[in-house]
């Protein structure tokens, strides 16, 4: 349901209510006989599912929403999982790092005690990019899962092409004859997300990429045409960070949030998947309210009309000034210090939009000591380098506050 508590449209009030279930999880009272009396239970046909689309060379089908797993899951039994898997959202993904290392673990625990693996496709990473670290790594990952094989291993967070070597190339053949993953790739979210498409489309044993892509890249000439060439290798394309939120000044998208029949987050989710060259969009759904929405724009067959294609041109134009798109190559080199700026915005976004201030905080920790030190730089002229006028100065003062207290 939409913010402004207006059904998407598409969808039948009946439909809607038992495909989220909205109603019986509200305690919906409905009026019968001049008292008021809780509603009818939902009716025992099966629940709408989230359309399916083909992960490229993979071959197996996946649902267009993904459950993403950047979060803290209750390590008993997460309710957002069994949720999302009546929905048919059961591709779960994860990494070795996710929420300190307890997405896996939380995962594991859910498949175990509802006995759902073979029902479920994981997908992890590994943050070791070499093929001893990556084997490792996938070794405890297969522990703390609980299951003997993921459905995908990605390199996590790649930002160099370097690292996709022939070694990595045979690691992962091996893993795939051994039975451990099924399908292989990569990650990445970085300023050469165009240039890591444009090379994997010409290495066959890259199954599938999650990559940075959000509304504000649509005229990407550059990324648009890397796109191409991955979706013609047939590559399986996932997009993530598709709300490209931006750090800081929360009140600009806020007046956007119930302009149309969709809320912004279901409004850019749709724009992506009318685009057919995308197999499926990742998501932090970190509420059951948020998981139900997502759902219910993915199952809502209707395209975005023109006043929501405007209403997310106008939003994108409204806050270009706020957003990093991570292209820190551009920006970084203004600045007579070792900075990352481009991941130190990513992590202010971790903490204002995505309101995750403990990760934020503990990835700005992880970077070299050299890149947290932020007092006393002049970033000036890497404000004038961005492309996008994004406030560098504004910005990295306040993750100097932030995160350097
Ligand atoms: S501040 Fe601008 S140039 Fe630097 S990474 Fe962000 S968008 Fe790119």
């Amino acid at each position: 349901m939409s913010d402004d508590g207006q059904k998407p449209s598409g969808i039948t009030r009946r439909e809607l209510l038992r495909a989220t279930g909205i109603g019986a999880a509200a305690g919906l009272l409905l009026p019968v006989g001049g008292r008021a009396a809780r509603a009818a239970p939902p009716a025992e046909a099966p629940l709408p599912q989230v359309p399916r689309r083909r992960l490229g060379k993979t071959g197996r089908d996946v649902p267009i929403l993904l459950m993403g797993g950047s979060m803290r899951f209750d390590p008993r039994f997460d309710p957002k999982l069994a949720e999302a898997l009546r929905f048919g959202v059961n591709y779960f993904d994860t990494a070795d790092c996710y929420a300190g290392g307890t997405s896996e673990t939380a995962i594991g625990n859910f498949l175990e005690r509802t006995k759902k693996r073979g029902e479920v496709w994981i997908t992890t990473k590994s943050d070791k990019w070499d093929p001893k670290g990556m084997v490792e790594t996938l070794e405890v990952s297969l522990r703390k899962l609980k299951t003997d094989h993921v459905d995908l291993l990605f390199l996590h967070g790649l930002d160099d092409g370097k690292a996709l070597t022939p070694q990595v190339a045979e690691t992962a053949e091996r893993l795939k004859k051994e039975g451990r993953i099924k399908a292989f790739g990569f990650s990445c979210h970085d300023g050469n997300v165009a240039e890591l498409l444009t090379q994997a489309a010409g290495l066959p044993w890259i199954d599938a990429i999650m990559f940075r892509y959000n509304f504000r890249q649509y005229g990407n000439k550059e990324l648009n045409a890397a796109i191409d060439a991955a979706a013609k290798a047939d590559i399986g394309l996932i997009a993530m960070k598709t709300q490209g939120s931006e750090s800081g000044i929360a009140d600009a998208w806020r007046k956007f949030e119930k302009t149309g029949k969709w809320n912004k987050f279901q409004s850019v989710l749709k724009a992506v998947w009318a685009d057919p060259r995308i197999a499926a969009a990742v998501s932090q759904m970190d509420s059951l309210e948020k998981l139900k929405e997502n759902a219910a724009a993915a199952m809502d067959r209707q395209q975005l009309g023109a006043a929501e294609h405007e209403s997310v041109r106008r939003y994108a134009a409204a806050t270009r000034g706020l957003a990093c798109d991570g292209c820190e190559q551009l920006c970084n080199p203004a600045v007579d210090a070792p900075v990352r700026i481009g991941a130190t915005m990513r992590f202010l976004m971790y903490h204002d939009a995505y309101g995750r201030p403990d990760e934020a905080l503990r990835r700005f920790r992880e970077l070299p000591a050299e890149a947290q030190r932020l007092q006393g730089v002049d970033f000036a002229a890497a404000g004038r380098a961005c492309p996008y006028g994004v406030d560098v100065v504004a910005q990295m003062e306040r993750a100097r506050r932030l995160f350097c207290g």
